[in-house]
């Protein structure tokens, strides 16, 4: 019934287009009966991993849902296209998270999708400025086509759980709006959502609590939440930006820094080079591993969905903090 919506592949999107209303009303009055109201799944866009994650949790079998942002893709830099901005013109919602996506934004902003959900407003986002300093240029270059002012916010919080679940409740209640008929559905499967992000927030207090080392090197700044959250601090090798390219002035702090606060590992991440962090961790004598930013999930990744990769991510901290 619904693979019609299933993949974002642009050619068979546009040709369910262009068919248009001729086959929905065929499809919809021959399988009226199995979507019960007749007007089939709510059609949800969702920007990237963690935002589809989260429409696929709470939307359970009452939606369909597309991310704009293929798995493997690098999300901070995409560009949609023609084809995307149409199917996102046509979505009964969409899900983003604002700041993060420039090109996104601004095809949310031009749609005149009904229900437009933006994560960002329903958690606090927070300036973890320091860790940009040495890459001033580079942020600012990935954010001026919206706004410099917000170029400070980090958009990355789908990294601590706690914040997660903030927008994970926000999202439940936009979507009982958007479509109320299954709103008691979409609140149960909020409240199963938040009881497994209450257990990943206790599992990483837990496991982070008492460590050799609170310092961690990773590639971009995705884990500035996290690191609040746990008490620990992220150095960064590049900025908010996975793509900029750390000075050697910058290589050289870190190695010093990794000196003075016992850093064990330096950390890299499954959809970007590691090229860098091998080479800092080579200079250093520093092991590497993946901690992963769950900016999309791939054959790569070290878990099936969100909560598996996050639950690796812990292990590989305990192991490169000294847990005890
Ligand atoms: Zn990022």
């Amino acid at each position: 019934m619904n693979v019609r919506r299933r993949p974002i592949s642009g050619i068979a999107v546009a040709a369910v287009t262009a068919l248009g209303l001729g086959t929905l009303s065929a499809c919809s009055s021959d399988s009226a009966e199995a979507s019960g109201d007749g007007g089939g799944k709510l059609d949800v866009v969702a920007s990237f991993y963690p935002m589809q994650y989260l429409a696929e949790q709470i939307g359970g079998d009452h939606v369909s849902v597309t991310s704009l942002t293929e798995p493997g893709q690098e999300p901070h830099d995409l560009e949609l296209s023609t084809k995307q901005t149409a199917e996102l013109g046509e979505a009964d919602a969409v899900l983003y998270l604002k700041s993060l996506q420039p090109a996104v934004d601004e095809a949310v902003d031009q749609s005149e999708v009904k229900t437009k959900i933006d994560a960002a407003s329903l958690t606090e986002l927070e300036d973890h400025g320091d860790v940009e300093h040495d890459h001033g240029d580079e942020g600012g270059e990935a954010h001026s086509e919206e706004s410099g002012e917000e170029s400070g916010l980090d958009p990355h919080i789908w990294l601590d759980p706690v914040k997660y679940a903030e927008v994970a409740e926000g999202v439940a209640k936009a979507l009982e709006k958007a479509d109320p008929d299954h709103a008691a559905d979409y609140e149960k499967n909020a409240e199963a959502l938040a009881v497994k992000l209450d257990g990943l927030d206790t599992a990483f207090e837990n496991g982070l609590k008492d460590t050799d080392t609170k310092v961690f090197f990773t590639n971009h700044a995705a884990f500035g939440y996290l690191a609040e959250r746990y008490g620990l601090t992220q150095e960064a090798i590049t900025g908010l930006d996975p793509d900029s390219e750390p000075s050697p002035a910058r290589i050289k702090e870190l190695q010093e820094e990794a000196k003075a606060d016992g850093v064990t590992t330096v950390f890299y991440e499954t959809l970007v080079s590691d090229k860098t962090a091998k080479t800092l961790a080579k200079d250093a004598g520093l092991k590497t591993d993946v901690l992963d930013p769950l900016e999309g999930i791939t054959e790569q990744s070290k878990g099936e969905d969100y909560i598996e990769v996050m639950q690796s991510n812990l292990e590989a901290l305990k192991t490169a903090l000294g847990a005890k």
